[in-house]
């Protein structure tokens, strides 16, 4: 793809060199870090949506959650920590408040954070399902040991839930018709030209929330075309590019110019995510925030870093403009607002029917990543509370969000840099 992306004014060469020459190298170290490369996730809940008890059982679907000594103490102890001073603070608010415990039987300091704390109860905010990562079933998972890559889940299992994703969730009437659907009895020409009119008719702020699922979908689609299994012998297991498969999902003609119009959607979410992290710096920047792990020089060289690639971020000269959402009539941008974020909720709960559990892994890690980018964008607190220049204590991210964000936007990232080395690799057949 090339040109101009639509409903924004930027163009895709632009982030190509952007990402790829200056952001892509630090992000991939930065999440090498302890702190982001332990996620603690919930994959044993039921799907909410439809009885289904089959566990899918293909070998390369399988993660392997980490011991309890491999995830450092830092880490494991609280789910976020500005300090660790602030820390215990929390822990004994959480404590007091589970014993019942009466204002007075609090120390000064305590009620300070009380308080404090209390404002973090932001869930109106929040565009996901928050994954009970306190529940015993949730476990720490080393992302850098369970990566996202091929693993062999297609076909009915698959297409349904891509199918709910879009048919009950991206606003679309039943009787418009994406094109290709393998769901679908019948398909044609004049369908698709349906389905684009429709889109096209929509408001801006739906046509987004379309092409954002649509983004994430085509992104997931170039990893597994990236990393896929080349190879699988007793002697050697090999994973890597496959440009056939990379073609028959985004070449123009095999695709009836489908591809192309997937892969402008990534860069779309590209751009959300990308303009998140640019307006979320401030909270960053807070001189008592902290990347918590306990190794006190490595959480300050993972602070300085993730600032440089904040502040690079910042530097970006074509943001998206996310005022242009949501900016109507007060009263109606308000229930689109709303209705966007319930639509939202819904596909973060639909990765718990994903009967592959490295799938179901990565898709609520980026549903959640995308979840905390809406969040920043669209939050009140923050766009009230924290202007560019100073910080603001009210804007709360958790430390899961922080993981998911910096790990969902990474993902992007690099299938932005995949595309540039499929470019070459058609480049060299050709
Ligand atoms: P699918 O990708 O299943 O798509 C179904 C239909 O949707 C297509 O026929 C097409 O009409 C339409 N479509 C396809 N792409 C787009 C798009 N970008 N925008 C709009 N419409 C589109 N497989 C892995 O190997 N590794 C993974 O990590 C992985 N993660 C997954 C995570 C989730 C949440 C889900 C639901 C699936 C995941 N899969 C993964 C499966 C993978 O996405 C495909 O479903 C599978 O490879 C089958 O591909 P397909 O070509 O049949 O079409």
């Amino acid at each position: 793809v090339t040109g101009y992306l639509d409903d924004c004014t930027c163009d895709v060469e632009t982030i190509d060199r952007f990402n790829n020459y200056k952001l892509f190298p630090r992000l991939q170290k930065l999440l090498e870090s302890d702190y982001f490369r332990y996620y603690k996730v919930n994959l044993k809940r039921p799907c909410p949506f439809w009885n289904d008890t089959s566990q899918c059982g293909i070998r390369d679907c399988a993660v392997k959650p980490c011991q309890s000594d491999e995830v450092p103490d830092g880490i494991k102890s609280a789910s976020y920590k500005y300090s660790e001073e602030a820390n215990n603070l929390i822990e004994e608010c959480e404590q007091a408040e589970r014993l019942g415990a009466v204002d007075e039987s609090l120390s000064e300091e305590t009620q300070k954070a009380v308080l404090q704390w209390t404002k973090h109860d932001d869930s109106s905010d929040n565009f996901c399902e928050a994954d009970d990562i306190q529940s015993p079933d949730a476990e720490y998972v080393d992302l850098l040991l369970n990566p996202e890559r091929y693993t062999g889940y297609k076909g009915p299992d698959a297409w349904k839930i891509w199918n709910v994703i879009y048919e009950e969730n991206c606003f679309k009437p039943q009787t418009i018709k994406r094109p290709l659907n393998p769901l679908a009895s019948s398909q044609g020409k004049n369908k698709e030209n349906t389905f684009y009119s429709w889109l096209e008719g929509l408001c801006v702020e739906k046509r987004a929330f379309y092409r954002l699922i649509s983004g994430l979908h085509a992104s997931i689609n170039v990893h597994l075309s990236a990393r896929y299994l080349l190879q699988d012998t007793w002697l050697e297991t090999k994973w890597g590019h496959n440009v056939t498969e990379f073609q028959q999902r985004f070449d123009a003609v095999l695709t009836e110019g489908e591809g192309p119009r997937r892969l402008k959607n990534l860069y779309f979410l590209y751009l959300i995510e990308l303009r998140a992290l640019s307006k979320v710096l401030p909270f960053f920047e807070r001189p008592d925030f902290q990347l918590f792990t306990g190794n006190k020089i490595q959480d300050a060289e993972n602070k300085m870093l993730l600032l440089e690639i904040l502040h690079e971020i910042k530097s970006f000269p074509l943001h998206f403009d996310e005022n242009s959402l949501f900016a109507g009539d007060k009263k109606e941008a308000q229930k689109l607002k709303e209705d966007f974020r319930l639509h939202f909720r819904n596909i973060s709960r639909i990765m718990d029917c994903v009967g592959c559990f490295k799938c179901r892994l990565w898709g609520k890690l980026q549903t959640q990543g995308l979840g905390t980018a809406l969040k920043i964008l669209f939050s009140e607190k923050l766009i009230a509370n924290m202007p560019e220049s100073g910080p603001s204590y009210e804007f709360h991210l958790t430390r899961q969000e922080i993981v998911s964000l910096f790990n969902a936007f990474g993902r992007i990232s690099t299938s932005v840099k995949e595309l540039e080395n499929f470019r070459n690799l058609l480049h060299n057949i050709h």
